[in-house]
């Protein structure tokens, strides 16, 4: 994950952070340092570098939280996991039949242009399970696109 994050940094080594870009990446992983302490990602050449670093590190916060690792590029945009999903069939019909969720809907998992999003993970029921954790979105995407750790 280390060598994915310093992928995405300017990799120029200038210290304008104080250290190199691969210490820089060390304490992104860790949380300790945010991207915009480095202040050439600022730069407009990097903006899309810096857009995938802001993804990346979403997803690694919210699987910290909840254990999913989300590979966009595996999603077909399916729908099962939403489908399928605890949360969404206890508390929103409309992904209870198969149509949903609405634009307002709560939800944990959500397509936003044909791929999965992780829309809310506050909301999974993993973080209220100490044993025998749900994994339907897991279990039941056809890509692997989800994986739980
Ligand atoms: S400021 Fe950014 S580009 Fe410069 S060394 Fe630090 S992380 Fe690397
Ligand atoms: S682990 Fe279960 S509750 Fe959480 S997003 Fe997947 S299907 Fe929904
Ligand atoms: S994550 Fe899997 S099940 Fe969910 S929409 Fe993508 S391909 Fe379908």
């Amino acid at each position: 994950m280390k060598q994915r994050i310093l992928e995405l940094l300017p990799k120029t080594d200038c210290q304008m952070c104080g250290m190199t870009c691969t210490d820089f990446a060390d304490f992104l992983l860790s949380g300790d340092l945010t991207p915009q302490e480095c202040p050439t990602l600022q730069e407009d050449a990097y903006t899309v570098q810096r857009e995938a670093l802001a993804e990346l590190l979403a997803q690694l916060a919210a699987r910290a939280k909840t254990g999913h690792l989300i590979d966009r590029d595996k999603c077909s945009g399916c729908g099962i996991c939403l489908i399928v999903c605890e949360y969404n069939a206890a508390n929103d019909s409309e992904s209870r039949q198969g149509k949903g969720p609405y634009a307002g809907a709560k939800v944990v998992l959500r397509i936003i242009n044909g791929r999965v999003v992780l829309a809310d993970e506050t909301l999974c029921t993993r973080l209220l399970q100490a044993a025998d954790k749900c994994s339907k979105c897991q279990d039941h995407c056809p890509t692997q696109a989800i994986v739980l750790v």
